[in-house]
């Protein structure tokens, strides 16, 4: 457990959450600003700050997890369908830094809008970014 951690504080039951699902190694629980209703966070038990430094184990436990939950949510709530989110330091807007999974079930009238509008590259610009994370 990391000191003054709020996922970690959820997780030992310090702080109080509405848990919806967990086992040994993971819980989710409600987001307390949900974006949809029934927005929830998937963690491990285990502190890590962020996607690059998760364990295989956890990444893999929080994944399944995310999957079981959503599974869930199209149940219980009937959503129409589910964006999964992670967010790996500030500048892709991570604020909590323990590891965390989002599970955003999404309603067809629901009000949520693509935050980029995707512009289609020049096959040079793929070729050359493409070449410069292969490496070598
Ligand atoms: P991030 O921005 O790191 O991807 O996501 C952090 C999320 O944690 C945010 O959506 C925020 O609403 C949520 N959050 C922050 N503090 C608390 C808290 O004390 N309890 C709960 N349940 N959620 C929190
Ligand atoms: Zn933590």
């Amino acid at each position: 457990m990391a000191e003054d951690c709020i996922f970690c504080k959820i997780a030992a039951g310090e702080l109080p959450s509405e848990i919806v699902q967990e086992d040994e190694d993971t819980l989710a629980f409600m987001d307390i600003n949900p974006w949809t209703r029934g927005h929830a966070l998937v963690i491990p038990r285990n502190h890590s700050r962020n996607l690059y430094e998760v364990g295989e184990n956890d990444l893999r436990n929080t994944s399944n997890a995310a999957q079981r939950l959503a599974l869930r949510l199209r149940e219980r709530l009937g959503c129409d369908g589910v964006n999964l989110l992670n967010a790996c330091e500030p500048a892709a807007w991570q604020s909590v830094f323990h590891f965390h999974l989002h599970v955003i079930p999404r309603y067809d009238d629901d009000p949520l809008q693509l935050p980029v509008r995707p512009r289609q590259a020049e096959p040079d610009e793929l070729a050359e970014v493409a070449a410069e994370i292969r490496g070598g």
